[in-house]
């Protein structure tokens, strides 16, 4: 798939290997998601994983909680392979991955990557101890690490030291920015405390996640100034609906435009028995928006007014979007460079025809009241009017032959995920 360029400089990083994909450096910012589903059910995690990455989820991570959860990981990648869904997939692992990991040698040889929060390995003497189990076996399985901090889970021994330190300054830092500084330390002390005990750096990936916007900034920040290892970038805890999509875009789009993250993840809370892949349209729409990655075609639309009060014009915004994103799995096998297209579906003529010139195919409807007809723009010609009662069939009509005409058809389709 070609990228587009946004002009945004990436910061330079290590690379890491996940599977099949590569994360940092120059390659492009991987999306990933996480399940919701019981591991221990290893069907229905499996079906859950396929949405996401039919979505388009380039990674996907699931819990293992329970020594149940691990035995059934191997079943749950058997299961992806029947369904034809090859997707690198990721443990998330808190207090007992240690232990899950020694008694389950297949769930660790299944797993693509090891997500070990450094803040819920182990107490007290304990902790370094358990902390160095998980990393030994990462290095006999050759499995790559996310450390990932996470403010709601933070290291209290190490929080309590970085207090103190502060505590002796002859101008002490204030209470959000220790909690900052203590985040960052637990990341890079994690870090270097695994390469010691043998973990290749260019197997470890970074996150600290917090749930405000302010904070992630600052953080990540100051995290890519002390270290090259590739940042997982995402806002925990983020929220439910249009509230957690712009607390993370808000959070995320700062640091994406600063060259700031390698893969991301949109935390977002969905509805009860909601669509859990929104995460990963969420996820790439803030990248294609930015010019970072190209997905799906995109549909520009107007927000309508007074001039729009049918509700055909929206009708006709949201058929063509849902169309363009339920044939894209069938058009990237076939066509290069359709992720690309762009489309605009505008509700009358003071901005329609402009628009419609702008994309590489648009149509402009009539206002309420208006002469029923809608003028099609492809590569800023106009090519047809569209009358009568059956505008938005023909429209996906002449989508689909600019799409056959358009774009180099592809020699080998891929199948799968
Ligand atoms: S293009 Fe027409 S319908 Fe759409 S917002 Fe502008 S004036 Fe209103």
């Amino acid at each position: 798939m070609s990228e587009p360029s946004s002009g945004i400089v990436r910061r330079p990083t290590r690379s890491v290997r996940v599977g099949d994909l590569v994360i940092g450096s120059a390659a492009p910012v991987v999306v990933q998601s996480m399940t919701n589903t019981d591991t221990e059910d290893h069907i229905s995690t499996a079906i859950q994983v396929a949405q996401l990455a039919r979505a388009g989820s380039e990674i996907v991570r699931i819990t293992v909680n329970t020594m149940e959860a691990a035995a059934a990981v191997p079943k749950v990648r058997e299961q992806l392979l029947k369904m034809n869904v090859d997707v690198p997939l990721v443990g998330d692992f808190h207090f007992n991955g240690h232990k899950l990991l020694r008694e389950h040698p297949a769930c660790a040889e299944t797993l693509d990557k090891l997500r070990i929060n450094p803040g819920n390995v182990g107490k007290g003497s304990k902790r370094d101890e358990q902390y160095a189990a998980l990393i030994d076996i990462a290095c006999r399985y050759d499995k790559p690490v996310r450390i990932g901090v996470n403010w709601g889970s933070l290291d209290q021994a190490l929080l309590a030291r970085v207090m103190d330190e502060n505590a002796r300054r002859p101008q002490p830092k204030d209470a959000i920015e220790v909690m900052r500084e203590a985040m960052v330390t637990s990341a890079l002390e994690s870090a270097a405390q695994a390469v010691e005990w043998g973990l290749s750096p260019d197997r470890i990936i970074l996150s600290c996640k917090v749930s405000g916007v302010q904070d992630l900034i600052a953080i990540y920040s100051e995290l890519a100034k002390r270290c090259d290892y590739p940042l997982h970038l995402g806002l925990t805890e983020a929220g439910m609906g249009s509230k957690g999509i712009v607390a993370s875009t808000a959070a995320m789009s700062v640091l994406l435009q600063q060259g700031i993250g390698d893969t991301i993840r949109v935390s977002l809370t969905p509805e009860p028995n909601g669509d859990r892949t929104k995460e990963v349209i969420v996820a790439q729409e803030m990248l294609q928006t930015m010019g970072l990655r190209a997905f799906t075609p995109m549909v520009a639309a107007c927000p309508g007014c007074g001039r729009t009060t049918s509700t055909f014009f929206q009708e006709l915004a949201a058929d063509i979007q849902t169309y363009v994103r339920d044939r894209m799995p069938e058009w990237k096998t076939q066509y290069d460079g359709v992720e690309r297209m762009t489309l605009a579906v505008m509700g009358c003529v003071v901005n329609g025809p402009g628009e419609s010139k702008h994309a590489n195919i648009g149509i402009s409807l009539p206002g309420t009241g208006e002469t029923p007809v809608a003028p099609v723009f492809e590569d800023g010609e106009k090519t047809v009017t569209l009358k009568g009662d059956n505008i938005a069939a023909e429209f996906r009509g002449i989508v689909d032959a600019y799409v056959a005409r358009t774009y180099t058809k592809k020699t080998a389709g891929r199948t799968g995920v």
